[in-house]
Order: C-alpha cells, then sequence, then structure tokens
C-alpha cells in the first residue's frame, strides 16, 4: 500500500500564488523579491531560523576593493571548481554580487566596516579581499534580517514546523495530469501530525543541503536533502552529487557531531599529530605548506591517518601555545570545549573532517528553473552551474541571493502564463496507522550515515561505492514498506530522502570515472582532459 492523494482539493488557508519551501538566505531572498499583490507562503520544516543560513561564520563574497576586479572573482571560483563550472553562470553571479550585498545593508545586515567602508575579509583561494561579514557570525545577521522584513509583509506568510514530503504533481490526478506540472506540496504539521495540501501556482525548493547524509557533518539537523529528493521523486534531473565538501577539522564528539573548529586554530599553530604515533602527519602529506596546506588536502591527510590506522578521530593540538593565547584568540571554541570536558590549553582535541556543503543538487536554470513547470529552486539545493567541482569560500550564500532573486523575478514576470491550481487530493490518512516500531528509523538512520562516511567519504574506491550502493538498495526496499504501511513522522520523512540523496550521491560517484575536486577515488587517480557535470535522469 502506498500513500497517496485522495480527493477535493487545497483550503483558502493553504493556497498562495506562490509556495516557497525553505526560509533560509534562498527562500526569503525569493519571497521578498516578489511582487508584493501575490500571495506567497513560506514554509519551514521546523523554526524559521533553523537552516544552515544562521550558521554561516565568514561571510559574503563580493568585489568591492579597489584592483579586485569581476575576471579575478570568476577565475578564482573557476580554478576552485576545478574547471567544472559554467562560466556564464560564475559571471552572472559575480557580476549580481555588489547589488546583493547593498540589498542586504538596506535590509540592515549590520556589516562591518572600517574607515566608512565595508571590512573586507581574505579566505582561502581568493586572490583579494572580498568577503564582507558580521564579525564570525555573518549568516545569523543575514537570517535575522532576512526574517524581520519578511515578517513585515503583509502578502508574506511564515509557517514554521511543516514538513514537505512530496511535491503536488499533476501526476497524481490523470485527469489533471499536465507534463508533471508541480502545484505545491504535501507538508506534515509537526504540530497536529496532519499532512496538509500547501498549494502555489508556482513553488520554490530552497530547502538547503544535504550534509547530514553523513555521520559528521557541519550542517544543521533538517540538512537532510528533502528538497532534492522531493525533485528527483517528481521528475527533475539532479546533477554533481558526487561533489561533497568536507570540513578537515569538526569536533570528534559523539555527542556534539558538528562542532566546527576553525581553520584559524591551525592558522595560528594548531598541529595535526596521528594518537597512535604521535607524528606530526602533514610533514608526509605536503612538507611545504604542513598544516596550512588548501583544505580538501588536510581533509584527505586526515582521513588517510584515520583510514590506515584504524582510528576514530587525529588530534589537533595547540596547547604549545601560552593559555592566554589561545583563551583570547578562541574564547568561544574554548568555552565549548571546556563544557565538553576537553581544556584545549592543556590537550589536544579530537578532530574528524565532517561534511559540510553539498554542491550539487536540482538542475536549474539561469532563472531558478528546473524541469518541471511550475518548479523553481534556488540555494544549496541546487546545482546551478557556479560551484562546478569544488566550492569556493563566502560564494554558497551568494548563490542564495542571486537565485533567490532570479526566480522570483521569473515567477514575477511569467506567473500568469503558467496554469491555475487545479483541483489536487488532499493528503489520504485514513489508511495508515501508528508504527510502534520507531526503532528501524532510529536503526536505519545510524546505518546510513556510517556507511556513507566509511565508503562515500573523502578517498572513494568503486569497491566501497558499490557496497554502500548494495545497503542502499535494502534499506530502500525496508524503507518503502514502512513509509506505504505508516503514518509519516518527520524523522521518517528525513529517513526516506536521506536515502534517496545516498543514493543519488553514490550513483554520481559510480558514474565518475576520473578524480575530480571534490571527488578523490583510489580508482581513477587522474583528471580527464574534458570537463563533464554527472547529470542524473529519472
Ligand atoms: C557551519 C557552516 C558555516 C558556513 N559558512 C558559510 C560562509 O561563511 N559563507 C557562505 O557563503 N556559506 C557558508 N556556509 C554555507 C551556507 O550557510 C549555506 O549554503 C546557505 O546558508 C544555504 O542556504 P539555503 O537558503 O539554501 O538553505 P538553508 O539556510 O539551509 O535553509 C533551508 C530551509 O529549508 C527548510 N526545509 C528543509 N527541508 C524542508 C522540508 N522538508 N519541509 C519544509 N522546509 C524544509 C529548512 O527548515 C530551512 O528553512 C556555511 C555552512 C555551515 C553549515
Amino acid at each position: 500500500m502506498t500513500q497517496s492523494p485522495a480527493a477535493d482539493t487545497a483550503s483558502a488557508d493553504t493556497a498562495a500564488d506562490v509556495l516557497i519551501v525553505g526560509s533560509g538566505a534562498a527562500g526569503l531572498t525569493a519571497a521578498l523579491a516578489l511582487p508584493d499583490h501575490l500571495r506567497v507562503t513560506v514554509l519551514a520544516k521546523g523554526a524559521l531560523d533553523e537552516g544552515s543560513t544562521a550558521w554561516a561564520q565568514g561571510g559574503i563574497a563580493a568585489v568591492l576593493e579597489p584592483g579586485d576586479t569581476f575576471e579575478h572573482h570568476v577565475r578564482d571560483t573557476v580554478i576552485a571548481g576545478a574547471g567544472l563550472n559554467d562560466p556564464a553562470v560564475v559571471e552572472q553571479v559575480v557580476g549580481r554580487a555588489p547589488a546583493a550585498i547593498e540589498r542586504l545593508r538596506e535590509l540592515g545586515v549590520p556589516f562591518a566596516e572600517e574607515g566608512g567602508a565595508l571590512h573586507l575579509t581574505r579566505e582561502g583561494g581568493h586572490s583579494h579581499r572580498r568577503i564582507v561579514h558580521v564579525a564570525d557570525a555573518t549568516g545569523w545577521a543575514v537570517q535575522e534580517a532576512l526574517l524581520r522584513a519578511a515578517a513585515a509583509r503583509p502578502n508574506i506568510r511564515l509557517l514554521p514546523d511543516r514538513v514537505a514530503v512530496d511535491l503536488a504533481t499533476g501526476r497524481h490526478e490523470e485527469r489533471y495530469s499536465g507534463a508533471g506540472n508541480v502545484w505545491g506540496v504535501y507538508a506534515a504539521d509537526r504540530r497536529t501530525g496532519r499532512v496538509e495540501l500547501h498549494t502555489g501556482r508556482a513553488t520554490i525548493l530552497a530547502t538547503g543541503g544535504a550534509g547530514r547524509a553523513y555521520l559528521f557533518s557541519t550542517a544543521p539537523a533538517g540538512a537532510t536533502g528533502d528538497g532534492i529528493a522531493m525533485a528527483w521523486r517528481a521528475g527533475a534531473r539532479v546533477s554533481n552529487m558526487e561533489f561533497m565538501q568536507f570540513h578537515p577539522t569538526c569536533l570528534y564528539d559523539l555527542r556534539v557531531k558538528n562542532f566546527l573548529i576553525t581553520e584559524a586554530v591551525r592558522g595560528e599553530g594548531g598541529r595535526l599529530v596521528n594518537p597512535a604515533t604521535g607524528e606530526r602527519f602533514m610533514a608526509r602529506y605536503d612538507p611545504e605548506r604542513l598544516e596550512l596546506a588548501p583544505r580538501d588536502v588536510v581533509a584527505r591527510a586526515i582521513d588517510a591517518e584515520i583510514k590506515r590506522h584504524g582510528l576514530d578521530y587525529v588530534h589537533l593540538d595547540i596547547s604549545h601555545q601560552p593559555p592566554d593565547f589561545v583563551r583570547a584568540h578562541f574564547p568561544n571554541i574554548h568555552e565549548k570545549l571546556t563544557g565538553l570536558g576537553i581544556d584545549m590549553t592543556r590537550e589536544p582535541i579530537p578532530v574528524v573532517p565532517a561534511q559540510h556543503y553539498t554542491c550539487g543538487g536540482i538542475v536549474i536554470d539561469a532563472d531558478g528553473r528546473t524541469d518541471l513547470p511550475g518548479l523553481y529552486a534556488a540555494g544549496e539545493c541546487t546545482q546551478s552551474g557556479l560551484h562546478g567541482a569544488n566550492r569556493l569560500a563566502s560564494n554558497s550564500l551568494l548563490e542564495c541571493f542571486v537565485y533567490g532573486e532570479a526566480a522570483a523575478d521569473h515567477i514575477g514576470r511569467h506567473l500568469d502564463t503558467l496554469p491555475p491550481v487545479p483541483p489536487i487530493r488532499p493528503w489520504d490518512e485514513s489508511r495508515v496507522t501508528h508504527s510502534d516500531e520507531e526503532v528501524v528509523i532510529k536503526q536505519n538512520w545510524t546505518e546510513i550515515r556510517r556507511f556513507m562516511w566509511n565508503y562515500v567519504g573523502i578517498v572513494r574506491t568503486t569497491k566501497r561505492l558499490q557496497r554502500a550502493a548494495s545497503r542502499i538498495r535494502l534499506m530502500r526496499d525496508e524503507v518503502a514498506d514502512y513509509y506505504g504501511h505508516f503514518r509519516v513522522t518527520p524523522d521518517l520523512i528525513e529517513l526516506r530522502n536521506l536515502l534517496e540523496v545516498a543514493d543519488l550521491i553514490v550513483r554520481c560517484a559510480l558514474a565518475r570515472h576520473e578524480s575530480r575536486g571534490l571527488h578523490y577515488t583510489l580508482d581513477y587517480p587522474d583528471t580527464l582532459a574534458t570537463a563533464a557535470d554527472t547529470v542524473l535522469v529519472p
């Protein structure tokens, strides 16, 4: 038995002109850029500020420094992306960055200034100072400003605690079937447990990344790739999912699993040490730059040590610096670690690399359009062509602003050409019962994240990927059976989506017979002369 829509249509209460799934930088930017005569609904699966946006630390990249040029920013982006970026897209995004920053200032984001001008920092891979920031909590300030502005707009409804389950498409209703048109989503209301139909003549997916497919990820708990999985199930192409960015140093602590230890700790002298041998091992991997080698080099070195010695983690040690120096430079990290029983002024910090950013996703065009009529997407859930095989630091928030606006602009100009929402069946809740086997969900959830970590992590082999693929096949049957028989819960929705995105990651990784950017496989260590996206067609 499958859960499927029954009869009737959305009530006026859940019918909007434009439905946006996601209240992060991409979703709220789109909401604010839509004409204010349109009724806009924004759904979030938990609290409105629970996405990655609020967690962004560093800042947003834009050409603002005298002497810097768009060409430089484009070149840095393409070098990071290992030549897989779409040059036209990179130019479009980079060119629109200064205006996006200006709009954020108008919304009240208090970017750091120096001498009356914006203060710009420099990050790895950038040839110039071009990162605007709000101390080390840029994302929080951006999220706050966008939410404040959206809440003040009478045409925007913000609905937290609605977990989208699937897209409402023409396919559910043969009578109204129109080439996979999308007219909204079915979403579970956490407070009532009921699945409601939310309609929109246009729908924008802005659901963020899929980092939580991995045991260690710096992303928030909700980053389970829901939008990517929903779009794929509905028939949209997905691309480049093999390019998962890993941050080299995340705290190893099974209670926390997502606490980032900033690169600055290595910048201030922190040493990476193998806890089994006591060796400062970076000398073997990058004798010149040691701990300050690029992120992917350091992440791969740590991964190699962990795999070779069967370790759970390596040590990051800054205890040779004076305690006052460590406390002054890293007050937040020091406080957090002290709370977990680690005194970083006297002992090493256990660290592992952690998934950090999802470069691939739903294929979109320059207007944020997906393959499905009526469905747009923006932000980390997409593959726009900007990042290629590796994201340049601080380009990701920028992508959210540019594509949030692009989608809104296109919808504003073309909404009238989209078919009106036909009667669509609401979710059929009569046939499903509550499960008394929640343990199945917990067990599968942990298992996926572990095998993705072990088999589909930083260094891959065909054999490991195939192992992961066969686990996924087994678990999909089990979860499909479970999904068909029991009432959907947020955990079950996320588990189903995690399996879907795990499958997409593995399929993309198996399809790429080379190593490029973030995808490194021992079976194909070389980079091919011609760069091509991995595109999966449903
Ligand atoms: C620790 C950390 C630091 C970072 N630092 C930077 C940085 O300095 N600069 C930079 O450019 N980038 C940075 N990034 C990346 C950047 O934060 C993200 O790429 C960006 O914020 C993604 O925004 P988004 O709008 O696409 O998604 P998010 O901000 O993740 O928002 C996703 C939204 O979708 C909703 N959602 C998801 N699934 C569902 C569902 N099923 N139903 C309903 N709603 C759903 C969520 O509730 C949420 O509202 C960082 C990321 C992390 C994790």
